[in-house]
């Protein structure tokens, strides 16, 4: 079956060599030939009613395999589901360095194994570990109520007596910087924000400070603890967790995330004018040193002189939900797509699987994995660690010398809904080391997070926000371009000398 885009493509690849070399139309000229033919082929047989079975069917060509095995994922994948289902129904939460994301390691082997990848194997690694304890916060004064409350990964504890202090309010994190030094002595500081949704979650860079850095700030302005409008975008009473971090040298206080109902109450409080007191309580404790891992999975090449590709998604979650969106889908997405990549036989490149763990807490398996691979020579690298909405959009990350491999998967995904856009491919958290040390080629994916932040780092984390017809949309679009990337032997790294 002959696609319209696929051979709107290969026309365009035709008539765009006038400009921008020869070299293209070389790679597309055969198949734009043949796709001709096959139209003349098809316009003469109706015109003079020749029966088409006069006429041996030549073979697919790749373009159309491709399509096909695109399409094929977008109607019917199971694997990407599968995985998500299976983790978070017999794994569920997996923390960093706990023993369920060990749980979580065996289970993967045994997936990925059973899915028939070839060096299915755990690399381990030290790190050091957080997990939450009790956590309540109430107001005492003046209008007393209880709150939802969360402890952020790396808060300190209150004790179990907890702290009973005055609420210091900041409407954003800029009015936390400016505070004076001291000035919060025995006080809990609460940093409100803005957020909204966002289709490429942008916000959450804009508004992330808040716990990426509040409470350090808070510790070196002397507060005693602080609590923040939880980082999302939803209007359920649902804290949400996240990493925190202390410089070297300063204190960690306790640390907690109000749901943003909560925070929307706190504020309607203050806004009163009396001095409001809190009670909060928050237990976590530091494990120390504990052992977490990376699972590695491949699908050997055919040609082991080509530097390897690697795709990433991350396998520790947060403990509140069962980590669905965040990010079982990234690894079940990666893992379908490298499942069906066999159904074509073998690639031309190695594609390495890399669900990694402790992404959480600090990219711990992601910073590991920079390490041990430093040497080994990689050509390109992607993740899926946005949740399973719809792809809407294709960055790239490619030399110039790879415009006909740009070409085809802008081509091949259009069908998708996906559209090139004119952004750098960054990568993600869990491949920076190793793009950064072997400065590889990118491409992203971009998902459509408006929802993403209603359930990130939430108890509402769970399987059944996944959109089965959404994610199979995400299947499609990674299989099309690994397919085109792992088969095609030229350089990939945007770097190198043209
Ligand atoms: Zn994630």
């Amino acid at each position: 079956m002959l696609h319209y885009f696929d051979l709107a493509a290969s026309l365009a690849i035709c008539t765009i060599p006038r400009k921008a070399g020869l070299q293209n139309c070389a790679m597309g000229l055969s198949l734009c030939l043949m796709k001709k033919n096959i139209a003349l082929l098809a316009a003469a047989s109706s015109l003079l009613l020749i029966p088409s079975l006069a006429y041996a069917a030549p073979a697919p060509s790749n373009s159309e395999i491709i399509a096909a095995l695109r399409d094929k994922a977008l109607q019917a994948d199971d694997v990407a589901y599968d995985i998500v289902e299976g983790l978070t129904t017999e794994i569920g939460p997996r923390q960093a360095g706990t023993e369920a994301e060990a749980r979580a390691r065996i289970w993967a082997v045994t997936k990925l194994k059973a899915l028939g990848f070839d060096n299915v194997r755990i690399e381990e690694y030290k790190m050091p570990t957080w997990v939450r304890g009790a956590e309540t916060a109430e107001i005492t004064a003046p209008f007393k109520q209880k709150m939802a409350v969360a402890a952020l990964g790396n808060s300190a504890s209150t004790g179990d007596a907890g702290i009973d202090a005055e609420i210091v309010y900041f409407p954003t994190i800029d009015h936390l910087r400016a505070a004076q030094d001291g000035s919060l002595k025995g006080k809990i500081a609460f940093v409100s924000h803005n957020m909204k949704a966002t289709q490429d979650g942008s916000s959450y860079g804009a508004f992330g400070p808040a716990r990426f850095v509040g409470p350090n700030i808070a510790a070196k302005k002397g507060a005693a603890a602080i609590v923040i409008r939880s980082i999302g975008t939803d209007h359920h009473r649902n804290p949400h967790t996240g990493n925190t971090n202390f410089e070297p040298g300063v204190t960690p206080i306790p640390a907690g995330a109000l749901s943003i109902p909560d925070a929307e109450n706190l504020e309607r409080m203050i806004a009163r004018g009396k001095p409001v007191r809190m009670k909060l309580k928050l237990t976590p404790q530091n494990f120390g040193i504990q052992t977490s891992g990376n699972v590695l999975a491949e699908v050997t090449g055919s040609n082991t002189d080509l530097p390897i590709i690697v795709i990433a998604c991350h396998l520790d979650s947060w403990d509140l939900g069962t980590g669905a969106i965040d990010d079982a889908a990234g690894c079940g997405i990666i893992g379908a797509a490298a499942t069906h990549l066999k159904s074509m036989g073998q690639p031309k490149r190695t594609v390495r699987v890399l669900w990694a763990g402790a992404e959480e807490v600090g990219i711990w398996g992601g910073r590991d994995y920079g390490e041990k691979h430093a040497r080994e020579p990689h050509a390109f690298a992607m993740e899926s660690d946005f949740g399973a909405g719809k792809i809407w959009a294709v960055d790239f990350n490619l030399p110039e010398s790879a415009s006909a491999l740009r070409a085809q998967i802008t081509a091949a995904l259009a069908p998708l809904g996906v559209a090139p856009r004119k952004e750098a491919a960054g990568g993600g958290a869990d491949v920076g080391a190793i793009i950064a040390a072997q400065k590889l080629g990118v491409i992203d994916m971009q998902q459509d997070g408006t929802k993403y932040f209603d359930l990130h780092h939430t108890p509402d984390d769970t399987l059944d926000k996944i959109d089965k017809a959404e994610l199979r949309q995400n299947v499609a679009a990674w299989i099309a371009t690994l397919a085109y990337v792992a088969n095609f032997e030229g350089e990939l790294k945007p770097s190198s000398p043209q």
